[in-house]
């Protein structure tokens, strides 16, 4: 497992300990829902899904602890990303560089781990089976202790959809409460789900 290995060693080397310990996490809980909720062909297939899976969680925070200034001149050339969207929250750059980080650095090809890592904190119409894993992972992974966690690991203990569904709703309000700006990614993620989920 050489890209792991590389991978592993270059998150010790750009994140403290404790994001560290978070992105095992997010992957361990990624590995578990989607064994808990997806259905395979064969082994081989489930193998090589569980691969991605393990992927994208590694590479999700690889560019969080990055200087802001530095994101920002990378996005800045990012023909994938809605220019306006990113200006108003910083908090969304780390996960749009990450996708060229791993591109990049690493060689990803595979657009949908690509994307899973890209919207892993906005959520955006039209989610992947993978996005909607990397996304409530990151959400509910045991390391994560605030108010109404366990009510969201439930949901997602039901279904994919059910998670994402109550994960993107605790996101938004959240948001609210603090008055911060709300992604069009996000808003356009509840819609898609309320209207296209399965529950
Ligand atoms: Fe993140
Ligand atoms: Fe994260």
């Amino acid at each position: 497992m050489g890209l792991t290995r590389d991978i592993k060693r270059y998150l010790k080397k750009n994140l403290d300990q404790g994001r560290y310990q978070h992105t095992l996490n997010v992957r361990k809980t990624a590995r578990k829902l989607a064994r808990r909720h997806l259905r395979f062909g064969s082994r081989e297939e489930r193998k090589a899904y569980l691969k991605k899976v393990s992927l994208a969680a590694l590479l999700h925070d690889i560019d969080k602890q990055q200087d802001t200034g530095e994101l920002w001149q990378r996005l800045k050339a990012e023909p994938d990303v809605r220019q306006g969207e990113l200006k108003s929250s910083r908090e969304i750059w780390h996960a749009f560089t990450a996708a060229i980080t791993a591109r990049e650095v690493f060689g990803i090809a595979d657009q949908d781990v690509l994307n899973a890592v890209r919207y892993h904190t906005t959520g955006r119409d039209g989610m992947s089976d993978l996005e909607k894993i990397i996304y409530l992972a990151d959400y509910i992974e045991p390391g994560r202790h605030f108010n109404g966690v366990e009510e969201l690991r439930r949901a997602a203990r039901q279904g994919l959809d059910r998670g994402i569904q109550a994960a993107l709703e605790h996101s938004i309000e959240h948001l609210q409460k603090k008055g911060a700006r709300i992604s069009e990614y996000t808003l356009e993620a509840r819609k898609d789900i309320a209207e296209h989920g399965i529950f």
